[in-house]
């Protein structure tokens, strides 16, 4: 691996904590998906060794990760130190007194006592409620101004707490990252920030950037997402149709899925695709009997068309909107 840090199938944490390189996303429209399902893959998933999940509560499936670790753990196939969960802080609850309150609902949700990783989903807070996507007469969102500092330091009374092992951010640019790192009195830095990154959107800028300040990336849409077209910007292609990824599959008997994995954790970032198919939830774990020379490396890397498939372009005047500057 070409990356300081990198045990085995983990990666060292600037707290002291470690993240596997490879964990189960969660995400799946609820409207579209049987209920159980996320239940089942995630049993199937820490079957085959998978240690990491990746949820939210805003996924309105948290409920069924949790009763899979909690089947697992009572079949006595795991314990739950085996078990890296990453939770998420959605928009409608950044205000300081709701970080807390909101955590220990998500902990509710899963019945444990903590998570091991819990995250700033993004940058761009709703007006606070119950309702997550709150809106006004005209059908227009309502966004609502929080101090993202304040909100991190509610994050670090949690890490206190422990209620969360480790603290990060998501879909935070370098202004933003920035703005957490140079805040006076700054307890802990965020361990990582989840973004989207794969080899047709490899964020080189940032993912340097995050390396100078100690900060893994969690790169989301690893497999260049379902393509749904209600939030996926499908202009750009999909990811695993790629020439270059399939023949380089071809070489070493693999998926261009998973040539797409293996391009992300050797160079130190972590993927957590999803699935909720038993065969693609295997497929996806065996990324580590391969390694890519560096002359496939560059040329995955040259892949890049800098364009994302989760632009988030509904909430783009929002103040707090990640995603116009460089990086
Ligand atoms: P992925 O890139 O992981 O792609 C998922 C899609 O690929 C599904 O349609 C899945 O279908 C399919 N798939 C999975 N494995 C294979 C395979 N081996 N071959 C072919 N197709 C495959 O997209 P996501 O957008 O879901 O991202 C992954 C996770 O990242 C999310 O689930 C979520 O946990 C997180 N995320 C976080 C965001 C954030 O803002 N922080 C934003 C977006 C995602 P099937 O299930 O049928 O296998």
């Amino acid at each position: 691996m070409s990356v300081q840090n990198v045990e085995k199938y983990r990666i060292r944490l600037n707290d002291g904590n470690s993240i596997p390189l490879l964990g189960l996303g969660t995400y799946s429209m609820p409207q579209k998906t049987a209920k159980g399902a996320c239940k089942e893959s995630v049993k199937i998933a820490l079957d085959l060794g998978y240690q990491h999940i990746d949820g939210a509560f805003v996924y309105f499936n948290e409920h069924e990760v949790g009763e899979a670790i909690k089947e697992k753990i009572a079949e006595g196939k795991i314990k739950r130190e085996d078990i890296f969960y990453c939770g998420k802080l959605w928009n409608t609850c950044h205000p300081p007194e709701l970080v807390r309150p909101t955590l220990e609902k998500t902990l509710k949700t899963l019945q444990l006592d903590y998570v091991d990783l819990y995250i700033i989903e993004l940058p761009m807070a709703f007006k606070p409620g119950d309702v997550f996507y709150p809106k006004d007469e005209n059908g227009k969102l309502i966004y609502y101004k929080t101090d993202l500092c304040a909100t991190w330091e509610a994050l670090e009374a949690c890490k206190d707490a422990g209620l969360a092992k480790s603290i990060g951010v998501s879909n935070f640019n370098r202004r933003q990252l920035e703005m957490i790192l140079n805040k006076p009195g700054l307890k802990y830095k965020p361990v990582s920030n989840q973004v989207e990154c794969h080899p047709y959107f490899t964020q080189p800028k940032l993912l340097e950037f995050c390396r100078q300040h100690d900060i893994v990336i969690v790169g989301y849409s690893p497999l260049g997402t379902c393509r749904d077209e209600t939030w996926v910007n499908v202009s750009s292609p999909p990811l695993l149709e790629d020439p270059l990824l399939n023949s380089i599959g071809r070489k070493y008997q693999k998926t261009a899925a998973q040539v797409a994995l293996r391009f992300n954790i050797q160079r130190g970032v972590v993927v957590i695709p999803k699935s909720f198919n038993p065969d693609r939830i295997k497929e996806n774990f065996q990324i580590f009997d391969f390694t890519l020379t560096d002359s496939e490396m560059k040329d995955i890397e040259r892949l890049n068309k800098n364009i994302r498939y989760v632009e988030l372009l509904m909430w783009s005047d929002h103040p707090e909107y990640p995603f116009l500057d460089e990086y």
